[in-house]
């Protein structure tokens, strides 16, 4: 029941299951399917060379196959030009180029505008830019089914407001958020928008032009893709008013000892050799991904994400955090704590986070130091929740 007809391309998760192991992580980071190993060893086996600068043969061969994947990423995203795809090292460097490179653009006073369910990679750099800039933090309050409240965001959103950042899908409460409207409230007072994509990319292809935010992030390790590589997304027009933050090779123009002119986007973004294999795999990864039935994905996901609650609501004790919409579910139970039972999961092979999920302020705020979050990809199967639920049940009982 409930088998995954894509388990077997992702070596990983036969890998562990082998070792006994149920990964039930994947919004921490993705297995990877073995199209990506074979384009990661592909790069390295036959022949790694630097992008964008050597003339031979394996240097303007891998910087077809870089390029490529930015196509690819701008295809995926439905971007204007691939011009508008940055390639970063995750959505953290993503958020914290936008908030050095934005700096500028600021004046005490100003507004940026975020919300109360985000992760640290977009609280901090705009905490941070707020204190360097004598700026005011605005946090968007939630609704009780865990999405921002749009009446209190039409009042709290207004004519200071110079930058919206927020999640379009939050890591702990697996709710989509109400992206479109936050937007167009932020686009009516002139402000700058960047959307959190680092889960929501992984739920469902999204269209810039469609959406029409000036920024979008997201990480390839969440998406099944290698680590250590970022997509970011800026309109054209946006990008134009980025200062450059990192200085080096590539990213320049003209340097004289004393003096430089720097590149525009998307290469005057990317200074230094750029994780090189990990870009093509990333490439090769929405191949992947763009040649399952989505709908087939998106129903096994479903299907697997109803097992999964009414598993947790069959049982005494367990609150549930927010209304998740995606696979994942996030949970206390009555008079227990959540590292004692995430430490007794893990010991029966069961690999679920526990913790903050480097959302503290949205933890405090619900009251909680921390919370167990299952998190399901593609790969998994209703057998790998049978054995959640056998050692939930196990550990409940032990802990009772
Ligand atoms: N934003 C959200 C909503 C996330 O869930 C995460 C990672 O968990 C990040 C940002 C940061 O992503 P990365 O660690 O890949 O930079």
């Amino acid at each position: 029941m409930l088998d995954s007809p894509w388990r077997a391309d992702f070596p990983g998760i036969l890998a562990l299951a082998g070792e006994g192991q149920t990964y039930l992580d994947s919004a921490a980071t993705a297995q990877k399917p073995q199209v990506v190993l074979d384009a990661l060893l592909g790069y390295y086996s036959g022949g790694a060379a630097n992008v964008h600068r050597a003339q031979h043969l394996p240097g303007e061969r891998a910087t077809r196959a870089f390029e490529a994947s930015r196509l690819a990423a701008a295809h995926w995203l439905n971007a204007a030009s691939s011009d508008e795809i940055i390639f970063t090292r995750g959505s953290t460097e993503s958020l914290n180029l936008l908030a050095y490179s934005l700096e500028e653009t600021f004046s005490a006073g100003d507004e940026i505008v975020i919300s109360a369910l985000e992760h640290h990679a977009n609280l901090l750099p705009w905490q941070q830019l707020a204190r360097r800039k004598a700026l005011k933090l605005v946090v968007l309050p939630l609704d009780p089914l865990g999405a921002v409240d749009l009446h209190q965001a039409a009042t709290l959103i207004g004519p200071r407001t110079r930058l919206l950042a927020v999640s379009q899908l939050s890591n702990v409460l697996g709710r989509w958020q109400p992206v479109r409207e936050l937007l167009a409230l932020a686009r009516a007072h002139g402000a700058l928008t960047v959307i959190d994509g680092a889960q929501g990319a992984v739920h469902g292809r999204h269209d810039m032009q469609a959406m029409g935010c000036d920024f979008y992030v997201c990480s390839s390790h969440k998406l099944y893709g290698p680590d250590g590589v970022g997509v970011l997304y800026g309109r054209r027009a946006a990008l134009a008013q980025l200062r450059h933050w990192q200085f080096g090779g590539e990213m320049v123009q003209q340097a004289d000892y004393h003096s430089a002119s720097f590149r525009p986007a998307p290469l005057g973004f990317e200074a230094g050799t750029p994780p090189i294999a990990g870009v093509i795999a990333l490439g090769a990864t929405l191949d992947y991904l763009g040649g399952l039935d989505a709908a087939a994905v998106s129903g096994h996901e479903a299907a697997l994400h109803l097992k999964l609650l009414a598993g947790l609501a069959a049982r005494d004790g367990i609150q549930l955090l927010g209304t998740p919409h995606v696979a994942l579910a996030s949970f206390t139970v009555d008079g227990l704590h959540s590292s004692d039972l995430a430490h007794l999961l893990s010991e029966q092979g069961i690999a679920v986070r526990a913790g903050h999920h480097c959302a503290m302020p949205l933890m405090n705020s619900l009251g909680l130091s921390g919370a167990i979050r299952v998190s399901l990809g593609l790969y998994n199967d209703g057998a790998d929740l049978e054995r959640f639920f056998s050692a939930l049940d196990k550990s409940l009982e032990l802990l009772r």
